[in-house]
């Protein structure tokens, strides 16, 4: 048996998003979350962003243990769980639950053992690992600190956290939990880092509801609430004001139905059955009536939210006299997307609130004075900064400093270095492979047939070029498009076949009024993806390139 434990962040560290982070005793191992990251414009045609988990594939992993169940923690899941061998999964009862129907729908559900973390529990023995869990507020209900026991060590893995006096459910984080840490010792902190930069403290998820309030009983239009899916405190604060002031809650998209669906039959949301409304119906009633819940709330192309800002939705418009609060800050990468879809709503007459002219959000992070307060009372040994890009986490080195953290025992690490902490302390000692693997499906939603590859297969697949010119008076199409294929199929049938299917999705769009560049890139790439993949098998990267003359 080793006494050296090896850290190794293989996604988190210098960037927000696809945190996961192994701990390794010898060939023991545990996996620390297992996030993803949103795709970036520059990823055009890619669905989701994981981590390169190729250093997994050696030995198995006693266990994945989630902090909470937002996507950038357990987005990955499915993906690590198809490859590597893991004994189980262990997470708190609302992220299990979030979880459960993701792995069903990955066809991995009855093959994964999950165990409840129990934060009041006993300590769960794996291996060389004994793992304890400690409550933390954030902007997901259940989300939970995990404290590592070693052979090497003790570390503290913060997770994502925030000091909230107020929490929406009154679980706060257990503070007193970690001051009794603080005593028994802790040897090395991984701290939550996005706020670092940021003075002062994060309002409580209460003032989001008390905004809510303030904001719900003055609108006599439709009212249009986008936030993050599983801010299930969020969504549900909205839809208490809503039911109180007369309306009826519609909630719209996906990942919203299904994670209130869950929520709801869990106890963590209780709304009354007959307050909730098809989409169908909402726009059925009198405007004054009715509040939709949606996604949409980082601009991302085909959510719902879009699609109503660009009049592409199916069930709901917007209108003169509407509100649209959208109740998320963007993630870095995403601000101009969503600037896109505001500027839509207003052209479309409704009001938008945001989190720049109202106070409609607030993070779910610790900002600087939180991170000194348990920097204080914790005490660690050493501190290792972790979810941030590379100024957060060195804001958090820096307030480590200030707390009396010597600054040999202060480690900035990036993502595949091997943080080791032994008897002598704490230090990188070597390096492993990490970055990102490209997921592309066939389309929002189709799970099913999403194809996991990496930049490998990316490049033996090719990459497909479709070219579509429209007149920018009307959206009509000028010119047929044009395809350049590059290591993919040099079959003239196929080429003029996708020519054909391109072709019919700009026409069809632009008979329904849709001349919104992104939304045409997107349906051309969907429709083209799905011909090739029918034909093919294969899934070159497709760039749908429209411009407008
Ligand atoms: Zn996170
Ligand atoms: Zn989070």
């Amino acid at each position: 048996m080793t006494d050296a434990l090896r850290i190794i962040p293989l996604g988190g560290l210098g960037e927000v998003g696809k945190n996961m982070t192994l701990y390794e005793l010898g060939d023991e191992r545990i996996l620390v979350d297992a996030g993803l990251a949103f795709p970036r414009d520059e990823h055009l045609g890619v669905d989701l962003v994981l981590p390169d988990f190729s250093y997994l594939y050696d030995h198995p992993l006693h266990a994945i243990v989630l902090t909470h169940g937002h996507e950038d923690h357990v987005g990955a899941l499915p993906y690590v769980l198809r490859e590597i061998e893991v004994g189980e999964v262990i997470a708190t009862r609302l992220t299990l639950g979030l979880i459960k129907s993701k792995l069903d729908e990955h066809g991995l559900a009855q093959t994964t053992d999950l165990r409840e973390a129990d934060p009041e529990g006993e300590p769960l023995v794996l291996g060389p690992f004994t793992l304890r869990f400690v409550r933390m507020a954030h902007s997901i209900p259940d989300a939970v600190a995990i404290v590592v026991d070693t052979p090497a060590g003790r570390v503290l893995h913060t997770g994502d956290w925030k000091l909230d006096h107020t929490p929406v459910d009154g679980l706060k984080t257990d503070v007193g939990r970690l001051a009794a840490l603080g005593n028994e010792g802790v040897d090395l902190l991984l701290g939550d880092s996005t706020n670092a930069e940021r003075p002062g403290m994060t309002g409580s998820e209460r003032l989001v509801g008390e905004a809510f309030r303030q904001l719900i009983p003055l609108r006599e239009g439709r009212i249009v609430v986008a936030s993050f899916a599983s801010n299930i405190h969020r969504v549900q604060q909205a839809a208490e004001v809503a039911i109180e002031n007369g309306r009826r809650v519609a909630v719209v998209g996906r990942s919203m139905r299904k994670n209130m669906n869950i929520a709801r039959s869990l106890g963590y949301v209780d709304l009354p059955d007959d307050a909730i409304v098809s989409p169908k119906e909402a726009m059925d009633l009198p405007p004054d009536r009715v509040l939709i819940l949606c996604t949409g709330s980082q601009g991302e192309p085909m959510s719902a939210l879009t699609r109503i800002a660009y009049g592409d939705h199916p069930n709901i418009t917007v209108e003169r006299g509407d509100t649209v609060i959208i109740s998320a800050k963007p993630v870095p990468g995403n601000e101009l997307r969503v600037h896109d879809s505001i500027n839509r709503l207003a052209q479309a007459g409704a009001e938008v609130l945001h989190q720049e002219i109202a106070p409609v959000h607030v993070s779910g992070h610790a900002c600087s004075e939180e991170l000194r307060t348990l920097l204080s009372l914790v005490r660690p040994r050493a501190v290792m900064p972790i979810h941030g890009e590379y100024r957060m986490l060195a804001a958090h080195a820096q307030l480590a400093r200030d707390s009396g953290v010597p600054e040999e025992s202060i480690v900035i690490a990036e993502n595949g270095a091997v943080v080791q902490l032994d008897a002598r302390g704490v230090r990188i000692v070597d390096r492993v492979d990490s970055g990102v693997t490209f997921v592309d499906g066939l389309g929002v939603g189709d799970v099913q047939d999403v194809a996991l590859r990496d930049r490998r297969r990316l490049s033996e697949d090719g990459v497909l070029i479709v070219v579509t010119t429209i007149a920018t008076s009307d959206g009509n199409e000028i010119a047929p498009p044009e395809l350049i294929a590059r290591g993919f199929a040099e079959d003239d049938e196929l080429l003029d076949d996708l020519r054909d299917e391109a072709e019919r999705v700009v026409a069809e769009l632009g008979a329904n009024g849709i001349t919104e560049i992104k939304l045409l890139q997107e349906h051309v790439h969907d429709a083209i993806g799905q011909v090739v993949y029918d034909r093919t098998r294969r899934r070159p990267m497709i760039l749908p390139v429209v411009i407008e003359v």
